[in-house]
């Protein structure tokens, strides 16, 4: 029996990376699992086959995140499909997980790709949770995927970072305003992780890998899995005493 089982969770951004591969954890342990994406249809696809060819139960769920009428439209396709996968709405664990990461020093970053960054990366999971709570069953989880670079200072991600600094306020003060419903509420802030969000500087660049993995006191690169495993920590009833946190899973970065 799967630490999960009877549960149901939504994975931001799940069809890829670090979600793919907490989608697929989720699944492992018995809940089903809302595959979000934006665009890439076929990836989310590829990740509810996956979840069924390992015994699973997973369907995709489209909307594109910072633009107008975002969230309802995710939370109306969430409504309309869990109700053929289950036989009652809501749900119990929300991820967070969707992000962008727009590069650049503070003399290159325009306005558009600031508010773009905010809009993705903070107004989202804000309002999705906002318009989630009646959705999300007491005793549930909420976990925000954040990001090493609130501690780290990379200057060539500064408004990225900056975004991430508002995500695990949000999960400290949302932390405080649902614990009398028994909901936790985490961040979990990776180190560099192989995804397509670094393999245009990451993979097949030796050098870069090297000093990528010289970053972390354990040596190497994270995968998503390395991710995947926490986050699954933190939606589990195992994690029931930890709220209001930013859990490091950089591998040790920079220490
Ligand atoms: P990927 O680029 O590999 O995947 C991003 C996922 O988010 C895809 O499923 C994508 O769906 C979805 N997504 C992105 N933008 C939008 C949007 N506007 N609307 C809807 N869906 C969207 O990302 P990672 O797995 O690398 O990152 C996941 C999270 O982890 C992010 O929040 C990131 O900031 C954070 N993180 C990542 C690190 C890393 O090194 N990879 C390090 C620290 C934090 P689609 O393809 O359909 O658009």
């Amino acid at each position: 029996m799967g630490s999960l089982n009877g549960k149901t969770a939504l994975v931001t951004g799940g069809s890829r990376g670090i979600g793919r591969a907490t989608a697929e954890r989720l699944a492992r342990e018995g809940a089903l699992v809302a595959v979000h994406y934006g665009r890439n249809g076929t990836a989310a696809q590829e990740t509810v086959a996956a979840v069924r060819a390992a015994g699973g139960a997973a369907f995709a769920v489209r909307a594109e995140l910072g633009v107008r009428g975002d969230v309802e439209t995710l939370w109306s396709e969430f409504d309309r499909l869990v109700l053929d996968h289950d036989d009652r709405s809501g749900l119990d664990i929300l991820v967070n997980n969707a992000g962008i990461t727009p590069r650049g020093q503070i003399e290159e970053t325009t306005p558009e790709s600031f508010e773009e960054a905010f809009a993705v990366n903070v107004r989202a999971p804000f309002f999705l949770v906002q318009q989630g709570l009646k959705r999300l069953r007491d005793g549930g989880r909420i976990i925000n995927v954040s990001s090493g670079a609130t501690r780290i200072a990379l200057t060539d991600i500064i408004a990225y970072s900056m975004t991430k600094g508002a995500v695990d306020t949000f999960t400290l003060t949302l932390a405080k305003a649902l614990g009398s419903r028994g909901i936790t509420v985490n961040s979990v802030a990776p180190g560099i992780v192989d995804t397509d969000m670094n393999a245009a500087w990451l993979r097949g660049n030796e050098e870069a890998e090297r000093s990528a993995a010289e970053l972390s006191a354990l040596g190497r690169v994270g995968r998503p899995e390395d991710v995947a495993d926490v986050v699954a920590f933190l939606a589990s009833d195992d994690a029931r005493w930890v709220t209001g946190q930013v859990v490091d899973a950089t591998g040790g970065s920079q220490l």
